[in-house]
């Protein structure tokens, strides 16, 4: 009888709800086979959790000074061609006003990890962008600190980091990283902010060089431990000034198919459609939300250190200013099928 017959292929356990074996899980990132049904069930998931809601996170881009040298990220500290700037905070406050005035109640502030921003600096940012949008969220993603550092963020208003664990093998981390970097460290901050009660995501590159499927079956193996409440992930995509220069990109396929297998194991979780994705391919995000994404991040920084803030080349959203970057991103999520929501989205449970 069909409706007895227990679930044969991974893609069938994966709908069902039922656990995948690593083999399962592997062959399915293997294969292009589902990807249709992939997508249709991951969007059908993520409409019984969210409806159409696709929740907006304004990203300010607050320094490119960097004293880590990723081998894969434009901004690294070796990269002597970077034009690097940091923003003062009145000019992070500017942003978050306009921000702010057109509708944003999420403001990430993301950057290198820049030794200007002292523990002292950042806490005084937060403190004072929480005291004039009290009604907002303040998301850091600024890379590895010390638990002290991460409660010092906190107590000063911080609720939301986003810190990506990049790759959770520890022989691939050590290809994408110098040796002063480790993937030790890396999930030691990622439990350190879940044990202080921020709101935490993590992620991972797609395609970065040497990434093999069985590394990615490890990413989503960390990541269920974990339990973040953010998955971000992109593309990776080359850059002429990093060690990988010239590594092919990651591909738009393996990409939404990561995402569409992401929404069915973590119904709930928030998924955003990325700058990388959208880089990619023209309309990348919109396959992205149609494949289970639900969030978009769109750029708030001065246009005119936005060229600066090069992780990878070709990088979209560099030329516009904030209010065209929303209108463009609403019209993009409206033609997909979605809507924004402006609210300050807190989806926690
Ligand atoms: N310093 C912060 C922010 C890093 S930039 C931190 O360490 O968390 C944010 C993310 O951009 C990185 O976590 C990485 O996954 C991604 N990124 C960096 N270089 C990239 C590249 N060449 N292609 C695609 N994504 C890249």
């Amino acid at each position: 009888m069909a409706e007895n017959r227990p679930a044969e292929t991974g893609f069938e356990k994966l709908i069902g709800k039922q656990p995948l074996t690593d083999e399962e899980l592997a062959a399915l990132l293997d294969t292009a086979d589902y990807d249709d049904r992939l997508f249709a069930e991951a969007d059908l998931v993520r409409r019984q959790v969210y409806g159409d809601a696709v929740f907006v996170r304004g990203l300010i881009e607050f320094t490119n000074y960097c004293k880590n040298d990723c081998y894969y990220c434009g901004i690294r500290a070796g990269n002597s061609h970077a034009n690097r700037y940091r923003l003062t905070e009145e000019e992070i406050l500017s942003c978050c006003r306009e921000g702010y005035a057109l509708g944003f109640r999420t403001f990430v502030l993301q950057g290198g990890e820049d030794p200007y921003f002292t523990t002292e600096r950042i806490c005084s940012l937060v403190a004072a962008i929480h005291t004039a949008f009290p009604d907002c969220a303040i998301t850091l993603s600024i890379g590895e600190k010390t638990k002290a550092d991460y409660q010092a963020y906190f107590d000063a208003g911080a609720r939301r980091y986003l810190l990506r664990h990049e790759t959770a093998d520890p022989a691939h981390y050590e290809k994408l990283h110098p040796a002063s970097m480790s993937l030790a460290n890396r999930k030691r901050c990622l439990y350190d902010l879940k044990e202080i009660g921020y709101q935490v995501g993590a992620g991972f590159m797609v395609g970065s060089p040497y990434q093999t499927t069985d590394q990615l079956v490890c990413d989503i193996r960390f990541l269920q431990a974990l339990s973040p409440d953010m998955i971000g992930i992109g593309p990776y995509i080359s850059h002429a000034q990093t060690t990988f220069a010239g590594q092919p990109n990651g591909s738009l396929a393996l990409t939404l198919r990561l995402l569409a297998i992401l929404r069915l194991l973590f119904p709930y979780v928030l998924l955003p459609a990325t700058t990388a994705l959208g880089t990619i391919a023209p309309n990348g995000r919109e396959l992205g939300l149609k494949a289970g994404a639900n969030v978009v991040m769109p750029n708030l920084s001065p246009v005119r250190v936005r060229k600066k803030y090069e992780l990878y080349e070709n990088k979209i959203c560099t030329g516009e200013e904030s209010a065209q970057c929303r209108s463009c991103l609403e019209q993009r999520v409206k033609a997909a099928g979605y809507h924004i929501v402006t609210d300050i989205g807190d989806v926690r449970r």
